[in-house]
This record gives C-alpha cells, structure tokens and sequence, in this order.
C-alpha cells in the first residue's frame, strides 16, 4: 500500500540555501555541457551520419550537446527493437512496473536542482519555472504508479452472474511514439514514457530538436532503474523525418503527442491512415496549443486581476501552451487594468537565467521563435496601440531576449488575438459587457485554459457553463495546473482533451479485455 498521492513542495529561492544548493547543482551541471550523444535502441548506443547540436539560448554560441540525427531507418530499428521488447514488457506485473516510475521519482527528487539546471541551460527556464517543471516530472512518475495500480484492479463480479467468474483487464496497447515539445522539457517527456510504460506499452521517445540533453536525462533516469533493453528507445533527428516515420510506421499502435496544432492535425492524419501491414487502428493522444484568454469584469478584484494577467501571459516567457495571451476586459474597469497590467509588464526584468534566481523572464527559445515573435510585434502594432515593450533586447552573446510586450484595444478578430505567438506577446481586448466577454473568449480555435476575475456569483456559473475550455480556473491564473489536483487539456484544436494529470489518462494507453470463465 502505497503513502497517498501528494504533490512534490517547490523550492523557496528566497531562502540563500536554496540559492545556494541550487548554483551548485548549475556549476555540476556546466561541468557536463557540450557532450556527445548518440541514439539508444535497444539498450545500444547506434550513431548516426549527421548531428545535431543544442545550443543554451541565452547564449547561442554554447554547445549545451551535440546529438546524433538519425532517420527513418533508425525510427525503423527502434520501433522493431521495442515490437520485440513489448512481448515481455507487457507481462511484466503492473506493480514491477509501477516500481520502476517510484525509483526514478525517488531519484529525480535528490538530484531535482540538476534536473532544473539542465533547463536553464538548454531552454531558458527561470529558477522558479525549472523547478516546477522538474517537480511536475516527479509528480507524474508518483501520481501515475498509483494510478496504473488502480486501473489494474480487474474484479468485475456481478451478483447476478453467481456462475461466471468475471475479469475486465485493461491490457497495454504495443509500441508508443512518444513525441514530445520542448517547452516542458522535463515534466511532459517524464509523464508521457510513465504513463505509456507503466500501462505495459514499450515506448519510441524522439525529444523536441530544441531539448534533447534533458530528453536524455530523463531516459537515463529510467534506464538506471534496470529498465530491459528496447523497452524505451532514444531517438534524436528532425520532427518532419524521424517523429513522421513513427507515426507512419504499420507497426506503431499508438501516438502521443504534445505539440503545435499545424503538426498535431498532420500527425491526426497520418496516423488515420491504415499502412499496409498495419492490424489496428492507431490511437492518436494530441495535446496541441492555445489562445488562451483571462476575462475580467467590474466586479472583480483588479488588482488580483492585473497580477493574474501578467503572471499568466509572461512565466516563461510566454512560452506555454496555457499562456494567458488574451486578456478581455470589460469597458467599466478595461482602462484602469490597462494601465496596471502595463505597469507590472514594463517592471519584468529580463537576463541569462543562469546568473541569478530572480530574473523575471529569460530568452525565448531559439532563433526561429524570436523571429517569429518579432513578426507578430509588427503586426501586433498595426492592430493595437503598443503599450509596453516591442524591442528585442541585444546582448554581448547574442541571446534570443524580448521585452514583455502589451497591445491594447486589440479587436478580438486581429491576428494577435486569434494566432498562438509562444512569446512574451499580451493582447488587451475590450468589451462591452461580460457576455461580451466571454463570447470574445470562446471566439478562437482552440479552447485549452481560461481564467475568469469577477465577484459575480451568477457571471461565475455562467462560464462554469459557457466557457469552453479544458481547464477553467476562477479568480487566479490560467498557468500552473497540478498533477492530481487540475488534470490539463483542451477542446477543439487544442486536442484530444486526454487529461494529463487526471484519473482517466492512463486509460488511453490501454485497451479493456472483459474474461467470463464459466465456472
Ligand atoms: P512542434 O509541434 O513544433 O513540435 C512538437 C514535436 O513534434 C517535436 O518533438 C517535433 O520534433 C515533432 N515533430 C515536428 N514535425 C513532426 C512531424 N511531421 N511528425 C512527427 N513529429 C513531428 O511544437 P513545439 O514547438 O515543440 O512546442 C510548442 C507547441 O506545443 C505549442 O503550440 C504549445 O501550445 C504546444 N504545447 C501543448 C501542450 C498541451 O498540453 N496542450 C503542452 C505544451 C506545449
């Protein structure tokens, strides 16, 4: 019997021990940048004909690893490597297997700071966000051994049946791709292999091209605990060559991915496509993007409110799939919030994360995205009135650093407002009431996280009912959902809703047998 689920505390870097402990693990964790990695398939390093390197994006000209590129062929190699694996992974009792996820959280827990440093180095995290990060990693590994074991649990006797005696099993699927984005470095990869692997599936994990040294940290963790050869299988090189061969594959039977909606409905495609060869219908677990909206009405607490919004629109530089980057305010009360949210945006300050705890943002992730930022900049400034920011931010390295930028009286049908940036990029909105509001909230595409500010007890129902997004929260941000506690995603094209974090997850990774022995 296993302690109750409880959520991993995040580190207090106000205290000068955690600093403290936290730059060693950073100066542990320098000491082992610039390394060279090659595929793992089958439990054997296999090199490939081109790398690839990671690069720290505060600093571009810091090689963080430099990893083999592989190819179909490989995806080839290791989805025949985990067919075979899964023969005897899939008989492997689901507690041997929930003790595998225990370990590695075991582990992940001492050596969290390093996990975190790794994010710091490879994707910009602030302290803060890389240790909620690496603590969300620990928590699916705990939240999802309990979970399979209670799934596991296949009495089903009926009363009524006194002759028969019943089973339902819920019995793995085959071989996962398990394709990842680098955004949550650290947390996604750890809970996607968890949840495939603990449910008896044998897993292909091909890292986003922007994170793969912590891709390889969290598979090593796994592989340490004894994990047998083929049953996760490290697979670097290009999205469009190695992760569309997964997909392809006949021999794949399921798909997890958590990405950008232009990919996801490729893969949602592809994977619909019965491959010659091919004796299933392959499942197709999609968590894609957001336009995520914070809603504010005269009613609300607009201090709270303007905080909310700058908290959700700006952790990580934006760099969420629940960023918060909409806020649509109410006339009454949209000046004085404008003006506040202006304030707090202009107040972030932006460095290197690896030189202090407490930057307020650090670069956004690589080069592409800057300039993919910049654009919508341009475009946001003839939509709306630039209030705050809209200047990249030189640096002797070179780094990929913005202001915090604020557009305001954007209309809710501009680009800005309707088009998922992935960067410090705030759209203001105005409307005239809160029906108003909440029409222009449910007015994009995509329906992941939402945020409602207001006192109304009636308002508060009403988007309890009308406001469709997967995960809805009152009276504070739209960031920062917790294992156990706010099982995360989304409607439309923000997915397949799957419910990361949630009690129903780990069903997607398996199919249920029902077994009637006449007796
Ligand atoms: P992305 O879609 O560019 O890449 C995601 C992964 O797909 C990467 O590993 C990439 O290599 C791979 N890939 C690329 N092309 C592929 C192809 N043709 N076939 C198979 N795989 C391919 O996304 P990203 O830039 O890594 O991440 C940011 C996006 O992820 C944002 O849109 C964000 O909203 C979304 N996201 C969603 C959630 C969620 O839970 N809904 C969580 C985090 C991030």
């Amino acid at each position: 019997m296993l302690p109750a689920f409880r959520n991993e505390p995040l580190t207090d870097f106000s205290l000068p021990e955690n600093q403290k402990a936290f730059s060693a693990a950073l100066e542990r964790v320098k000491a082992q940048i610039g390394r060279t990695y090659d595929l793992v398939i089958n439990g054997q390093s296999v090199t490939a004909n081109a790398t690839m390197a990671s690069i720290n994006p505060a600093r571009p000209a810091e090689v963080v690893g430099t990893f083999a590129s592989g190819d179909a062929s490989h995806a080839d190699a290791a989805i025949a490597a985990a067919t075979t694996a899964f023969e005897s992974w899939r008989k492997v009792s689901v507690e041997e297997r929930a003790r595998y996820l225990l370990r590695a959280a075991a582990e992940m827990r001492r050596r969290k700071h390093e996990f975190s440093a790794w994010m710091v180095l490879e994707v910009g995290k602030t302290w803060n966000e890389a240790d909620a990060d690496a603590s969300e990693a620990v928590d699916f590994l705990e939240y999802y051994a309990r979970q399979a074991l209670r799934i596991a649990d296949s009495s089903h006797q009926l009363e009524e049946f006194p002759d028969e005696q019943l089973g339902l099993y819920y019995i793995p699927l085959g071989v996962g791709a398990v394709i990842p984005p680098w955004n949550f470095p650290c947390a996604i990869p750890a809970g996607m292999i968890a949840s495939a692997l603990v449910t008896g599936n044998t897993v292909v994990f091909k890292p986003a091209e922007q994170s793969p040294a912590i891709g390889w940290q969290v598979c090593e963790l796994f592989w340490k605990q004894g994990l047998p050869a083929g049953v996760l299988n490290f697979l670097t090189g290009p999205g469009e060559i190695v992760g569309a061969r997964m997909v392809e594959h006949p021999h794949t039977r399921f798909v997890s991915f958590t990405g950008s909606r232009e990919v996801g409905v490729r893969i949602y495609e592809t994977a619909a496509k019965v491959q010659p060869g091919q004796k299933w219908l392959k499942r197709a677990i999609l968590e894609m993007g957001g336009k995520d909206a914070v809603v504010v009405d005269e009613t609300a607490d607009l201090e709270a409110a303007a905080k909310g919004i700058v908290a959700s629109a700006f952790g990580f530089q934006g760099q969420k799939c629940s960023a918060g980057s909409r806020a649509i305010i109410v006339d009454a009360v949209y000046d004085q919030v404008a003006a506040r949210v202006t304030e707090l945006a202009r107040a972030i300050t932006v460095g290197a994360p690896d030189t202090a705890w407490n930057w307020g943002m650090g670069p956004v992730v690589d080069t592409e995205a800057l300039d993919k930022i910049v654009r919508y900049i341009e475009i946001g400034t003839n939509e709306g009135t630039l209030l705050t920011g809209g200047h990249t931010l030189e640096t002797p390295e070179g780094g990929y650093f913005l202001e915090a930028t604020v557009f305001g009286d954007v209309p809710a049908d501009g680009r800005v407002a309707q088009e998922e940036i992935f960067g410090p990029v705030l759209a203001l909105i105005r409307a005239d009431n809160f029906d108003h509001a909440l029409e222009i909230a449910n007015g994009t595409e995509y329906g992941l996280t939402g945020a409602v500010f207001s006192n109304d007890r009636a308002r508060l129902e009403q988007a309890r009912r009308d406001y469709h997004v997967g995960n809805l929260y009152f009276n504070r941000k739209c960031t920062g959902a917790m294992v156990g506690v706010h099982p995360f995603g989304g409607f439309n094209m923000s997915g397949t809703d799957s419910k990361g974090g949630g009690p129903d997850y780990l069903l997607l990774f398996t199919q249920a047998k029902s077994v009637a022995e006449r007796l």
